[in-house]
């Protein structure tokens, strides 16, 4: 038996000690990352440079400028201009096998265990790559890193709301077809203003009844309505970003009841202006409430992170004590899209090591789950309302 640790800080500054080298350590899982806009900016640049595709950019750093948006940032709208630019080097099989790799090579260097990369095949055929030799580069770019790396990953193939349905369906039977081969959902992506996604219903409904697993972005610069749409007409299994979703109370406690976990991007929601500043995040109250919400990048290099920045931001935009560190590190792997076997074993092995690291800090012996903690500290989840909005 090792002594029992000093605490250092108190429960409500422990926060403090969640740096980045520390975060960095732990087994993490990102749900919600963009292949094409999380390539490594020298990546960028060098496939414009072996295409011969012009960017209009002189050098990295004002290469960095065009496709970085951080500050510049006004709106989803403003976000996602910076995505023609990447995709305009994202036409040929390499190049597409190549930013997989990568992407799956620099997540597990940050200790990323597991991660589902989305991407849209309806925006990689410019060049006249058939939509299924997309996904097959893709696929093979993110075995041959698991291969090498201690990470595992899966696809999930994005819609685009604003293209017509029936492209939803082509992507939704290929959601179908590549199952065996990684692809472990279909999701919806863009613009959800004007755009609702009942309109792509039949695509949702090819994809659940050959119960292949379904995420829909919502609630993230549009109102609740949104996630509504996402949950009752789309079947969704998860959500993407689910910002508004406090503004409807009743499917609030829904998604709670039914355990329909968030893919919360804090970083990329600043950046959009979808809140002001990341304390402005409803994150703190969906965690009270016992919403399994998981922390994700949206985009490594568009939004400038990496899942341990993100870990960081949130412990301490929301002064998140150890309990609820670790709760929210394993939601990540309770949410994945994983056969239920593998992610009992996933959690479970994840756990051991949470606590390994946790315990050379924090005192762990009374570390319980964090239903327990609440309960001790005398505030448990507020239980349900009926109803809630009729
Ligand atoms: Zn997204």
């Amino acid at each position: 038996m090792s002594p029992k640790k000093i605490r250092r800080y108190r429960l409500n500054e422990e926060w403090r000690e969640f740096t980045d080298l520390y975060v960095r350590r732990m087994p993490k899982t990102d749900l919600h990352v963009h292949l094409d806009g999380s390539l490594r900016l020298r990546t960028l640049w060098d496939l414009a440079r072996a295409q011969g595709v012009r960017l209009g950019a002189r050098d990295l750093r004002s290469l960095r400028k065009k496709v970085q948006v951080g500050e510049n940032c006004r709106s989803l709208g403003d976000y996602l201009r910076a995505f023609p630019i990447l995709l305009k080097v994202l036409q040929e099989e390499d190049a597409l096998t190549r930013i997989a790799y990568e992407l799956a090579e620099d997540a597990a260097a940050e200790n990323v265990r597991y991660m589902e990369v989305r991407y849209s095949p309806l925006l990689h055929v410019q060049g006249g790559l058939r939509m299924s030799d997309s996904i097959d580069a893709v696929l093979q770019g993110l075995k041959a890193a698991e291969q090498k790396y201690p990470i595992r990953t899966g696809v999930i193939l994005c819609g685009i709301r604003s293209m017509t349905p029936d492209r939803s369906l082509e992507l939704a039977e290929l959601a179908v077809a590549y199952r065996a081969d990684g692809v472990v959902a279909f999701d919806l992506a863009g613009q959800e203003k004007d755009y609702p996604a009942k309109k792509h219903r039949e695509a949702f409904y090819r994809v659940l009844n050959e119960n292949q697993n379904v995420t829909v972005h919502a609630g993230e610069a549009f109102d609740v309505r949104s996630i509504h749409q996402a949950v009752h007409y789309c079947g969704a299994h998860r959500i993407g970003h689910g910002t508004r979703l406090l503004e409807d109370e009743g499917l609030m406690n829904y998604v709670i009841d039914h355990r329909i976990p968030l893919e919360v991007c804090l970083t990329s929601n600043v950046q959009t202006r979808v809140v002001r500043r990341m304390r402005d995040h409803p994150f703190r109250f969906y965690l009270d409430k016992g919403l399994r919400v998981t922390i994700n990048t949206d985009s490594r290099l568009v939004s400038n992170t990496t899942v341990t920045r993100e870990f960081v931001r949130a412990a301490r935009a929301f002064h998140l004590n150890h309990y609820e560190f670790r709760h929210v590190l394993l939601n990540g792997f309770r949410a994945a899209f994983l056969p239920y076997a593998a992610k009992v074993r996933a959690v479970r092995e994840a756990l051991l090591e949470i606590d390994t690291i946790l315990g050379e800090r924090f005192p762990m012996d009374d570390l319980v789950i964090l239903q327990d903690w609440r309960q001790l500290q005398g505030k448990p989840y507020a239980e349900n309302r009926a109803g809630g909005k009729a």
